[in-house]
């Protein structure tokens, strides 16, 4: 039997370091903060970012929550990462994506102060993590190496082959097994024989955004499969692609009229000798990893 790898467990853990950290940084009189910037009315986008400032009440993380309308101009968001990157009380600036069009999300995050930069995007961050020099990492990619880490799961000398090469998942994951000392191979829409390297993964990481794309053929026997995708299901047709005859996922279905499948075809889960489920895997170690993060980014601001 496959070993699930518990995502709720590991991002349990992670926070209690966490909380037991800001403890001790509130005994030098240190309160790391974290301002969440949320513009419009994006349904989804609200949900996450309630998710992180309740992560930070509850790990005792000061939060900032900002509201700018959808009206909001490039010039009038650029002022209020100004003032951000200038006040002492916040360690960590964190923009909601996506931004209505007409704010050039490239300008913005570029405007971010690096050693604030919490969700990584920065590319002094992206290059010190390329220079193997102190960096805040994405929080997606390097939930995947606590996972990895924290459930024994040996790195170094591993083939690892990434299918996807996404700024925010796919390239920093792979940068990350690499600084671990794997062997990376980094895959994409244009590679070809994807199934021959997909194979050879000791460690396969899927973050490519297409429902079960990966299938059993495609996963050597034995390998630790790490499913990024969160894609959802919202049709019948759908859902029997991929969830025929499973009586929990068709609970799940019957009450909330879609259902949640990873990158990563459930049959192929069974030939791993571990795996993350979605849900329950990566996507719940993302905040955790903002809350480390911020931590971190107090720390490394004050030189400690
Ligand atoms: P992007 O769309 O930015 O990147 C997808 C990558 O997959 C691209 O590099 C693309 O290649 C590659 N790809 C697409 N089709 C194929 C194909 N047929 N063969 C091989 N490679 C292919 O997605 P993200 O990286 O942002 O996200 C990936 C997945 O992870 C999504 O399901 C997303 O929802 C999920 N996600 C989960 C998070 C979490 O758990 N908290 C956070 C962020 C993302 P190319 O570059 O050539 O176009």
């Amino acid at each position: 039997m496959p070993k699930i790898l518990d995502g709720a467990a590991i991002a349990a853990a992670i926070k209690l370091e966490v909380a037991e950290e800001v403890r001790a940084l509130a005994a030098q009189g240190i309160r790391p903060g974290l301002a969440a910037v949320l513009v419009g009315n994006v349904a989804a986008s609200e949900i996450y970012v309630r998710s992180k400032v309740q992560a930070c009440a509850e790990l005792g993380l000061l939060s900032d929550l900002i509201t700018p309308p959808d009206t909001v101009t490039t010039e009038e968001m650029l002022s209020l990462v100004a003032a951000l990157n200038a006040r002492d009380d916040i360690d960590g600036i964190l923009i909601q994506l996506p931004l209505p069009s007409q704010v050039d999300a490239k300008l913005l995050l570029d405007a971010i102060a690096p050693e604030k930069d919490v969700d990584g995007f920065h590319p002094i961050n992206a290059g010190r993590l390329q220079a193997g020099r102190p960096a805040l990492a994405p929080c997606t990619p390097a939930g995947v190496i606590e996972i990895l880490k924290r459930s024994d799961i040996p790195i170094a000398g591993q083939h690892a082959v990434v299918v996807g090469r996404s700024d925010i998942v796919g390239k920093p994951a792979a940068m990350l097994l690499l600084n671990q000392n794997a062997t990376v191979t980094i895959c994409h829409s244009k590679t070809r024989n994807l199934a021959e390297l997909t194979r050879q993964a000791d460690i396969l990481v899927a973050a490519i955004g297409r429902p079960g794309f990966i299938t059993p053929e495609m996963v050597k026997p034995g390998a630790t499969l790490i499913d990024v995708g969160i894609n959802r299901l919202n049709t019948r047709e759908e859902f029997d692609r991929f969830f025929h005859g499973n009586a929990k996922r068709e609970a799940a279905f019957a009450k909330r009229g879609s259902v949640i499948v990873g990158d990563i075809h459930p049959q192929a889960f069974e030939l791993a000798s571990a795996y993350t489920p979605v849900p329950g895997g990566v996507g719940l170690l993302t905040i955790a990893m903002l809350m480390a993060n911020t931590v971190r980014a107090a720390k490394l601001r004050r030189g400690l």
